[in-house]
């Protein structure tokens, strides 16, 4: 590694720190970061560490840069300490960002090499004051040491090294989505398949929750174990919820009529057009035929996604946590079908669940995917998963526009009510 100063035509030369690697046997040479707008002496000082290009061990090499870089050049900081290794020294135990900034604030203030250990085992809150007398500040919370790193604070959701130390400087950070925000939820199940109360519990226990509105989803035929519903009881339980309406709408609430309709092997779905255009809207997922190669798996979910009558994608991959692997599926593409369609993707709050993955989230959100909290309630207190499913869209950074549940019953109503569904950027409303 060494620092080199490149003539630049117009303005004074560029100082850059430099370094020489080898790749198919040929030695390039790559530019780690521009040192140009450092004060002078920083530089020699910088100069004096790097011992005129002799190696210095590794940690001490990450440890000596990150100490020299001016506060507030933290995401150059984590490019330079990425390429040199300093992911060995955050975190002791795989979670090497959960306080990335923080332990990168306790890596400026190590003493080279000897502190190590002691650093790793340092709590969030002993680092933190460790910067605050670095700083000068005294001891500091959180907030104050961000703002002292001139970064925008880092919700600590965010905090997994995907780009969120960048969003903080560039303050691109998402306002995500808050428990409060939700007005309403989809994907809960009654006494008609599989739930154990009726669909007037489950609804007066929303409307109790403070919701403005319930989507029932039982499920469709196929799933007879579970007790799903053929055409028939269809047309029975859309009337009850059209005598329940009735009722609710005093109270400005209202129960969606949905369903939780089976994917096929095929990809097509477990009840006929004439029958999907009785619901307000539907669920699709796949309950059955896991045994598919990824491939197959993939174009079956992607057939169902374009199919005009289908709503949202329930727990995409059927995970079960601690239990089963999800199917083997193209998660990328089933999400790209999903944009492309306009059709929203499922949070199944379900703890077990949790499913689609927040790790999956910002890629989504990126291509405009919208994102339904589900507790697939199977009795009232399921409701509560909410709260979870809001904290998994917040790990996927979502904001409040991004989740449909926080959209009010009138607007939701008018989204779900075209004949065919699609959330784009042009129709969808603000919350
Ligand atoms: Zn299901
Ligand atoms: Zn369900």
């Amino acid at each position: 590694m060494y620092i080199e100063s490149v003539p630049n035509r117009d303005s004074p030369p560029a100082i850059l720190l430099r370094e020489s690697y080898r790749e198919g046997g040929k030695v390039k040479k790559r530019t780690l970061l521009n040192l140009s707008d450092w004060p002078s002496e920083r530089i020699a000082g910088f100069k004096a560490l790097l011992k005129g290009g002799t190696v210095i061990p590794r940690e001490q090499e990450a440890i000596s840069i990150i100490r020299s870089l001016p506060h507030g050049h933290v995401a150059a900081a984590l490019g330079v300490a990425r390429k040199i290794g300093l992911d060995r020294l955050i975190g002791p135990d795989g979670n090497r960002c959960r306080d990335l900034v923080l332990a990168l604030a306790v890596s400026r203030i190590l003493d080279p090499g000897s502190k190590l250990a002691a650093a790793r085992a340092l709590s969030p809150e002993t680092a933190a004051s460790s910067l605050g007398a670095e700083l000068g500040l005294g001891p500091v919370d959180e907030e104050e040491l961000y703002a002292a790193l001139k970064l925008e604070y880092v919700e600590p959701e965010l905090r997994e090294d995907m780009g969120e130390i960048e969003a903080a400087e560039t303050s691109t950070l998402p306002r995500l989505v808050r428990k409060e925000n939700l007005r309403g939820t989809f994907h809960c199940h009654t006494t008609w398949s599989d739930g154990i109360e009726s669909v007037e519990a489950m609804a007066q226990a929303a409307l109790d929750l403070g919701l403005e509105y319930l989507g029932i989803a039982d499920h469709s035929k196929s799933e007879r174990q579970a007790n799903g519903l053929d055409e028939k009881r269809v047309r029975q339980q859309a009337e009850e919820v059209n005598k329940l309406n009735a009722r609710f709408a005093k109270e400005d609430f209202r129960v969606f009529f949905g369903t939780e309709c089976d994917i096929l092997g095929d990809g097509s779905l477990d009840f006929d057009d004439e029958t999907l255009a009785l619901f307000d809207y539907v669920v699709a997922s796949v309950h059955q035929g896991f045994n598919m190669d990824s491939e197959k798996m993939t174009k079956r979910i992607c057939k169902a996604l374009a199919h005009p009558k289908l709503t949202m994608l329930g727990h995409p991959t059927g995970r079960l946590l601690l239990e089963r692997e999800g199917y083997a599926v193209n998660m990328p593409e089933v999400i790209a079908a999903a944009a492309k369609y306009g059709k929203i993707i499922e949070i199944n709050a379900h703890p077990y669940r949790l499913d689609m993955d927040w790790r999956l989230w910002k890629h989504a959100r990126e291509l405009g995917v919208k994102c339904a909290i589900n507790p697939d309630a199977h009795n009232i207190d399921d409701l509560q998963y909410l709260g979870i499913g809001v904290g998994i869209a917040r790990k996927g950074w979502l904001e409040k526009n991004d989740v449909i549940n926080c959209l009010p019953l009138k607007k939701v109503e008018k989204l779900l009510g075209g004949s065919r569904f699609r959330a784009t950027k042009t129709n969808y409303p603000t919350p």
